[in-house]
C-alpha cells in the first residue's frame, strides 16, 4: 500500500540516535536544548520548549496562557482532535469556527462575526487556536487583528506547517501569536518518532512551559519559597506539571532531520506542481495556492465536486484502497465526534467543515514518494473519477 505520508529515515540520522544511545544520557540531556536552539534559530523564534508529542505542547500553552475552567477556547473543526482537547484538558469549554471553503482554514469573516456576537454575550475566547491544515498558512495578520480588538491569546497549531511561510515570515516566529506549537509524529514534516515543540517570544510563557514540561519543579533560586536555614533545597515544585519530556534519543533524530527541512519542503512542493497540472482537467479541487502564502504540504488533499462525490465519496475511497493507495479522510470534524457531541454539538452547526469532510481525499505526499509512484497515483485517481463522473 502506498499511504498518504511516510517519514524517510537516512543513515545519518541512525548514525545521530546511536552516538545518544552511546552516550550517558538518554532522557533529557545536552542533544534536547541543542535540537529546540535548532527549531527556533529555523523559525526566528526567542524559546523553543520540546516536549514529547504537540498534544502535551498545545496542554502546556494552554496552562501558560491561564486557561481554566469557565473560560473558552476556539478553534477550526477541520483538525485533529488535539487542538480542541488541549482546552477540556484545562476544564475549559471548546466552541468552532467554520472554514474557508477555498483555504480549508479558520475563515476569518465567520470569525469576527463569532467574536461580535460573543461580546455581546460576554462569551469571548480566552484563546484561539488557529490551525495551519494541511500546512496552508492561515491568515495570520488578520487574526492577530482580531486578538487585538477583542483581547484573546493565539496558540497556532502547526502540526502541519514547520517550513511554512506568509509575506516571508516563517510559520513558528510567533509574530502574530503567543505560541507555536509543532508535531513530529512520523506522518509530519520531520519526526522525532513521537514529539512536539511550543515556540514564544515571551519569557514569562518559555519559563512556565519549561516548568510545566517537568512536574512544576525549578532549581531557579529566586523563585523558590523561602525554607529554613541549613536544610538542602536543590529543587522545588511550585506548580502541577507533567512529565511531558523529550529524550535526547528523539532530539538526536530530530537535530537530524532539521538539516532536511528545507529539502523536504521543496519536494513537497515539486509533488504538489506535478498534482496541480495533472488533474486541472478533472472535476476536482486542488489546494489552494497564494503567492504570499508558501505551504508545507504536509498533506495534498484535493475536492471532489459534491454532486459527485456525495454518492461516491466512499465508493471512491474504497477503489483507492483496492488499487494499492491508503488514501485518507483530513478531518472527520471535531464537533462530529461522538465526545464532542455529547458535550452537545451538533450536525449541521459548521456546515462548510461538514461539507468539505463530504468531499475530500488526502493523496499520497511524502519526499521519498518517487515519479513511478506518483504517476500511477495520478493513473488511478483519473481512471476512478472519470467512472463516476
Ligand atoms: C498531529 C496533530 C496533532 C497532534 O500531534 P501529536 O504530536 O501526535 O500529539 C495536533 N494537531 C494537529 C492539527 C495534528 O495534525
Amino acid at each position: 500500500m502506498i499511504p498518504y505520508g511516510r517519514q524517510e529515515i537516512t543513515n545519518s540520522d541512525i548514525k545521530e540516535v546511536e552516538k545518544v544511545l552511546r552516550s550517558d544520557f538518554l532522557t533529557q540531556g545536552p542533544v534536547v536544548p541543542k535540537f529546540e536552539k535548532s527549531v527556533a534559530k529555523y523559525c526566528r523564534a526567542s524559546y523553543a520548549v520540546a516536549v514529547n508529542s504537540a498534544t502535551s505542547a498545545l496542554h502546556i500553552a494552554c496552562l501558560a496562557l491561564g486557561l481554566k475552567k469557565g473560560d473558552f477556547l476556539w478553534t477550526s473543526p477541520n483538525t485533529f482532535v488535539a487542538s480542541a482537547n488541549c482546552a477540556r484538558y484545562c476544564g475549559a469549554s471548546v466552541d468552532f469556527v467554520d472554514i474557508n471553503p477555498n483555504t480549508f482554514n479558520m475563515c476569518i469573516k465567520a470569525l469576527s462575526e463569532k467574536l461580535r456576537v460573543a461580546k455581546k454575550k460576554g462569551k469571548l475566547p480566552k484563546i484561539v487556536i488557529p490551525v495551519h491544515f494541511a500546512g496552508q498558512p492561515c491568515e495570520m495578520k488578520a487574526i492577530y487583528k482580531l486578538s487585538k480588538k477583542f483581547g484573546f491569546k493565539i496558540i497556532e497549531d502547526a502540526s502541519h506547517a514547520i517550513g511554512a511561510s506568509y509575506d516571508k515570515i516563517k510559520v513558528g516566529s510567533c509574530v502574530h501569536s503567543d505560541i507555536t506549537v509543532f508535531s513530529f509524529h512520523p506522518v509530519k514534516i520531520i519526526t522525532t518518532g513521537e514529539g512536539g515543540m511550543a515556540l514564544t517570544n515571551k519569557n514569562d510563557l518559555a519559563e512556565k512551559m519549561f516548568r510545566l514540561r517537568i512536574h512544576g519543579i525549578t532549581n531557579n533560586k529566586s523563585l523558590m519559597k523561602f525554607r529554613p536555614k541549613g536544610e538542602i533545597w536543590n529543587y522545588q515544585q511550585i506548580d502541577l506539571g507533567y512529565n511531558y519530556r523529550m529524550n535526547d534519543i528523539q532530539a538526536a533524530l530530530g537535530l537530524s532531520q532539521m538539516r532536511r527541512l528545507d529539502k523536504y519542503i521543496k519536494i513537497r512542493h515539486k509533488i504538489a506542481k506535478v498534482y496541480d497540472k495533472q488533474f486541472s482537467n478533472l472535476p476536482i479541487k486542488t489546494p489552494w495556492k497564494s503567492l504570499n502564502f508558501y505551504s508545507s504540504y504536509h498533506l495534498y488533499p484535493i475536492r471532489i465536486q459534491e454532486d459527485l462525490n456525495l454518492k461516491t465519496q466512499k465508493k471512491i475511497y474504497e477503489d483507492f484502497r483496492k488499487e494499492g493507495i491508503a488514501v485518507n479522510l483530513h478531518y472527520i470534524p471535531v464537533h462530529r465526534q461522538p465526545y464532542y457531541e455529547n458535550l452537545g454539538f451538533k450536525k449541521g452547526t459548521y456546515p462548510e467543515s461538514e461539507k468539505f469532510h463530504r468531499e475530500v481525499i488526502s493523496l499520497p505526499m511524502f519526499p521519498t514518494l518517487t515519479n513511478k509512484l506518483q504517476n500511477f497515483v495520478i493513473n488511478t485517481v483519473t481512471k476512478v473519477i472519470k467512472k463516476y463522473e
